[in-house]
């Protein structure tokens, strides 16, 4: 039997399909951009990275845990992470984009989610009219979700 599992979405799918839901228009994995950004939103002149707590290290956040072993390996690894990351970020800079970093663990709370992606992303006063039926949209997508995860199970 196929096991059939209730979470496929990785973070970036959810910042992709949030995006979507949010009606902006997003090219994926730039590769004539520095840092190859995630998603790219090219009339916002906007790029959006997804990070993972662990290995780019969410300051103060649980997940960005070190290993208690093997620290010497560790340590100039994560380093050399955030060191690359914020050396993107400052080419990205310097070309003029404006540089958005969501967080693996920002991604679990949609509608916290989608207040930022409005606020960093659009800078579009016109927006904030469309708050609640984009808050409906979130309650929608919560429901799909659970409905989602409910089929799964029966399967
Ligand atoms: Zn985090």
């Amino acid at each position: 039997m196929r096991c059939v599992r209730s979470t496929d979405t990785t973070p970036e799918k959810r910042v992709r399909s949030l995006l979507h839901k949010l009606g902006f228009r997003f090219r994926l994995h730039r590769n004539d951009l520095p840092g190859k950004p995630d998603i790219v939103l090219p009339k916002h002149h906007t790029v959006v990275f997804v990070h993972g707590c662990f290995w780019h290290r969410h300051q103060g956040c649980p997940h960005a845990t070190t290993p208690a072993s093997r620290q010497e390996y560790w340590l100039p690894k994560f380093g050399r992470t955030v060191d690359r990351d914020k050396k993107n970020q400052q080419l990205l800079g310097q070309k003029g984009w404006n540089m958005v970093v969501v967080w693996e663990c920002e991604t679990k709370d949609l509608s916290k989610l989608t207040e930022e992606l409005l606020r960093l992303v659009a800078h579009d006063e016109s927006l904030v009219g469309q708050r609640q039926s984009l808050s409906i949209a979130v309650a929608a997508e919560k429901q799909a979700n659970y409905n989602t995860e409910k089929n799964s199970k029966v399967f």
